[in-house]
């Protein structure tokens, strides 16, 4: 049976530190489903269809890799979708404590799926959506922390 992993995220945007994840995921799972989370989102930088845009831009000829969106609770919308893994990034052990929260709310909740949590390889441990959202808001060049050098202006 196909192994397919839902990457949840807001992906606000997409960086070089969620590529990484995707990529050491895509050698444990057949596909990986990158879910962009569009709800409670308040005064986000770009567009949820911007934000799926660039993502598809960056996996392009990637078969094993579908963007979507998605509303309400990841969990449901992995019952929805069929898919049984989630797949999650951490940096450090403030991710490691948020995201061991939410795996254990999951397990109460969504029994048949299991979080698989990757670490970020270290040379992106300090590469953040909040710190592109930051550079773009003053002017800065956030280029190198983007996969592929994207400049975040062609999705604003
Ligand atoms: P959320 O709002 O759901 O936390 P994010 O887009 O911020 O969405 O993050 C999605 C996932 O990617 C989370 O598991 C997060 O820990 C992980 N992540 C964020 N930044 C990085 C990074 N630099 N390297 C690896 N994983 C990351």
């Amino acid at each position: 049976m196909e192994r397919v992993a839902l990457f949840p995220g807001s992906f606000d945007p997409f960086t070089l530190g969620h590529q990484a994840i995707v990529e050491q995921g895509l050698r444990i799972f057949d596909r990986i489903v990158i879910g962009v989370g569009a709800n409670l989102e308040k005064g986000g930088l770009l567009m949820p269809e911007n934000r799926m845009r660039l993502i598809r831009d960056i996996f392009q000829g990637e078969e094993r890799v579908e963007v979507t969106s998605y509303e309400g609770l990841t969990g449901d919308y992995c019952r929805r979708i069929g898919v049984r893994f989630m797949l999650r990034g951490m940096r450090n052990t403030v991710d490691y404590e948020y995201e061991r929260g939410v795996m254990l709310i999951n397990q109460q909740l969504y029994p048949e799926i299991t979080t698989v949590l990757l670490f970020t390889p270290p040379q992106y441990v300090a590469v953040s959506s909040s710190v592109i959202r930051e550079l773009t808001a003053f002017g800065g060049d956030s280029r190198s922390l983007m996969p592929n050098n994207i400049d975040i202006k062609e999705y604003l």
